[in-house]
């Protein structure tokens, strides 16, 4: 018999995928026309897939996670404790974001303000947000992939099929893990296809803007590349010590595969498929983790929050002005809520630092300034919005298990 060949995993294909983008992406800087016309399409078609799969995925698994809780007091536990570490650590986040642009700044080049220029789209206030969380037509928040709206349906049809009570739902519930499974399965053939999606996304990128990230702004980049650092180094390795009982080189060590496919993809919820995966092997329990992460890679954006602080003092420093204490507190409170409302897609987060420099008075003519190269500020925040998320449910999986523990021994 033949000894059977070792395959490769496909963390290991992902990186492979991801140097050889690099590598081919600054071999192709002069043809980064050819890259865009010929590679990026197949980069696409595998995003499309993937948010193709990504909203049944989020009904059915919160629905399901929702469902094998059987208690919708055991929901509310968990749900409270997942949005109070959100808001936390997107709090920290930002406050990591403003400090870093302080001290970037004397760094950061001056680049002169006259004719800029940046459309606003419709512009969106905090009430206006709130209210958009829930739907008015059943079918239109899985048309629009609008995941907020998502969420709230599965966690209201959830709650009724658990308020029906078992003797009547018990069909329901073997037709929706079923379902459940089935998308699933479609999830992971899609993901086989992650390594060339990885490097038909990533290889155009490096083409078009590999000496762009050497010109002007890569002090900027530079200072919002540390502060993701720091924050997933610092905040994330201390959380998941101390309150998910894993160690930090453990916990990014198994989370390589959804971090290089973040960087790669720039998309928190194009991640989650490969996020939910990695973080059951780090042992985050599945009802947990398929509840806390879609919620997470629409709501919870640290790296986003990182992005905005840094942004907001670079611009500033660009027309001259000086941030005062009051502003700096009130971009915490607006990027907090702005990245609830930024959308786990690439480019969403540039999109709501409108709101954030608005918020404080300054010029949203001076996104002009970063925009260029928003997709490497993105690759990055996404990656840190994803680990942000998978913190969470390995800290909430271990809070629960606690929780029952003592209720047994009460
Ligand atoms: N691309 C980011 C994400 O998917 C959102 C952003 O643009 O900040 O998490």
């Amino acid at each position: 018999m033949k000894p059977k060949k070792k395959k490769l995993s496909l963390a290991m294909q992902i990186f492979i995928a991801l140097v050889l983008a690099i590598i081919v992406g600054l071999l192709m800087q002069s043809q980064a026309k050819f890259a865009n016309t010929y590679i990026k399409p197949f980069g696409t078609i595998f995003l499309n897939l993937v948010k193709f799969i990504v909203v049944p995925i989020v009904l059915f698994s919160i629905m399901c996670g929702i469902i094998s809780m059987r208690d919708i007091k055991k929901v509310g536990s968990i749900g409270l404790k997942t949005v109070v570490y959100y808001m936390c650590t997107t709090a920290f986040a930002i406050t990591i974001g403003l400090l870093g642009g302080n001290f970037f700044k004397r760094l950061f080049p001056i680049i002169t303000t006259s004719n800029l220029s940046y459309k606003v789209g419709e512009k969106m206030s905090i009430m206006d947000t709130i209210v958009n969380i829930f739907p008015s037509n059943f079918v239109s928040p899985m048309v629009d992939s609008n995941m907020l709206q998502v969420i709230v349906m599965a966690v209201i049809l959830g709650f009724a099929i658990i308020l029906i009570g078992e003797e009547k739902n018990h069909r329901l519930v073997t037709a929706f893990n079923d379902l459940n499974e089935v998308f699933m399965k479609c999830m992971e053939m899609i993901l086989k296809l992650s390594p060339i999606g990885v490097f038909c996304l990533l290889c155009p990128v490096i083409a078009e803007n590999g000496t762009m990230i050497i010109g002007s702004l890569a002090m900027v980049l530079l200072a919002a590349y540390i502060c993701y650092i720091i924050h997933a180094v610092v905040v994330y390795s201390i959380a998941v010590k101390t309150m998910g009982g894993l160690s930090p080189a453990k916990f990014f060590e198994g989370m390589l595969p959804a971090i290089m496919f973040a960087f790669s993809s720039a998309s928190s919820v194009g991640t989650l498929p490969i996020n939910l995966e990695c973080v059951e092997a780090l042992g985050a329990d599945k009802d947990v983790a398929s509840f806390v992460l879609p919620l997470g890679a629409t709501i919870n954006m640290d790296g986003t929050a990182i992005y905005q602080g840094v942004c907001a003092i670079f611009i500033a420093s660009c027309y001259g002005i000086n941030l005062t204490m009051s502003q700096m507190l009130t971009i915490i409170l607006t990027a907090t809520l702005a990245s609830i409302g930024t959308a786990g897609v690439p480019g969403a987060g540039m999109v709501m630092l409108a709101m954030v420099l608005t918020s404080v008075g300054l010029p949203v003519d001076g996104i002009a300034l970063v925009a260029g190269v928003d997709r490497i500020f993105d690759m990055g925040r996404t990656t840190v919005n994803i680990t942000g998320d998978a913190s969470c449910s390995i800290i909430v999986s271990n809070l629960e298990r606690k929780r029952e523990a003592n209720k047994k021994n009460k």
